[in-house]
């Protein structure tokens, strides 16, 4: 009897060991899970959701770099949920990881979990999105946000030949502005980045909202889903689109664009008579290169996640080897608490005319663009 219960308990260990093995791997691209006994220790590495290409690469390129920098990864997604997230985090604080990189679903939710890695003397570097309300941050990595937006706006204001801001001046266009997650530190950024160049243009009367939401509570899109996308334009076209045309929609996520595009599509737009919009986008995910080479979605930005992860991983090593990582900015990122450190990488916009940057670069093989 006894002697059972002790091979229970003994195979209920070895499953568990085998289950934690499983997560190690699904979370390491099939590397095996060693505890953390590796030279540098183990990274935890928190990425918000699954449902985007970007973050599944982010969190990959990550745990492959980090690993060949002599550390364990433990890389989690949280589904989108900042309970989950939470969660993940305190999991990582409570198994000792040495350091965690951050992209936060809710930038603001997680001051009292950062207290606690704070408490147990774990450095956290925020991903891509800056962490808000906590001391507790110790560096940012994440590309030139604001420019993002600026390079949506430009591409609109050249597309629909708008030429310089002025009351006379082209003929009225009509334009309609999605904006991302408002939970998303990054939502700000890109909005006044696009609004800083379309803003004149709506002034002088070259460019018209025909549904009037032009502030950026309006327009914000919760989680940066396609499907809400769609229907606030489905909803804005049968409401203000009856004999009018619209020329042109921001948008600032891959995802969103192709929720606009399906709404376009449902009322008409992409014939000869009709044709689409000029559609912003962002992250150049691999449908959204597709629909702009088949002539649907018109633009997308450009962050290489590769270098991304790179700079984080390159912040994380000098943490945790007593050396000051390098960056680039020191007084734009305030999160409330604490202006962090940042280091901001240079995005790039794509249309039809350079898509093939993506395969020179290495990001898509030719196979997979046609
Ligand atoms: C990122 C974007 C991404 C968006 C939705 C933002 O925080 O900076 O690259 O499109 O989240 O995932």
């Amino acid at each position: 009897m006894h002697h059972t219960r002790i091979l229970s308990s003994a195979a209920l260990a070895a499953l568990l060991v085998v289950s934690l093995t499983a997560c190690g791997q699904e979370a390491r691209g099939g590397s095996r899970y060693k505890a953390d006994t590796g030279k540098g220790g183990t990274i935890g590495l928190a990425m918000p959701t699954k449902s985007s290409e970007r973050w599944i690469a982010d969190g990959q390129n990550m745990a492959e770099q980090f690993q060949k920098a002599g550390y364990e990864t433990d890389l989690q997604f949280g589904d989108d949920k900042v309970e989950n997230q939470i969660a993940q985090l305190e999991n990582m604080i409570t198994k000792g990881r040495k350091l965690l990189v951050v992209a936060a679903i809710d930038g603001s939710a997680l001051t009292e979990v950062l207290q606690r890695a704070h408490d147990a003397g774990i450095p956290v570097i925020s991903y891509d999105r800056l962490i808000l309300g906590t001391p507790n941050v110790d560096y940012y990595a994440s590309f030139d946000n604001e420019r993002v937006g600026e390079l949506e706006g430009t591409y609109i204001v050249d597309k629909l030949k708008l030429g310089a801001p002025a009351k006379g001046g082209s003929a009225a266009k009509h334009i309609e502005l999605f904006a991302g997650s408002p939970d998303d530190n990054n939502t700000k950024y890109f909005w006044n980045g696009a609004m800083k160049v379309l803003k004149p243009y709506l002034a002088s009367g070259q460019l018209v909202v025909r549904s009037k939401q032009t502030r950026l509570n309006q327009a914000t899109t919760l989680r940066w889903d396609g499907g809400t996308a769609q229907k606030r334009m489905d909803d804005l076209i049968s409401k203000n689109y009856g004999d009018e045309r619209v020329d042109a929609v921001l948008s600032p996520y891959d995802g969103i664009s192709i929720g606009i595009i399906s709404a376009l599509k449902s009322a008409g737009y992409g014939s000869k008579s009709q044709p689409l919009p000029v559609v912003t986008g962002q992250d150049a995910e691999l449908a959204s290169v597709k629909s702009i080479i088949g002539g649907e979605q018109t633009q997308t930005v450009f962050k290489d996640t590769r270098k991304l992860a790179a700079q984080a991983v390159a912040m994380g090593d000098a943490v945790l080897n007593g050396k000051k990582p390098q960056v680039n900015n020191t007084t734009d990122y305030n999160n409330g608490k604490k202006t962090v450190p940042s280091y901001l990488l240079k995005p790039v916009s794509i249309d039809k005319s350079n898509t093939q940057l993506l395969v020179d670069e290495g990001y898509f093989t030719a196979g997979q663009l046609k």
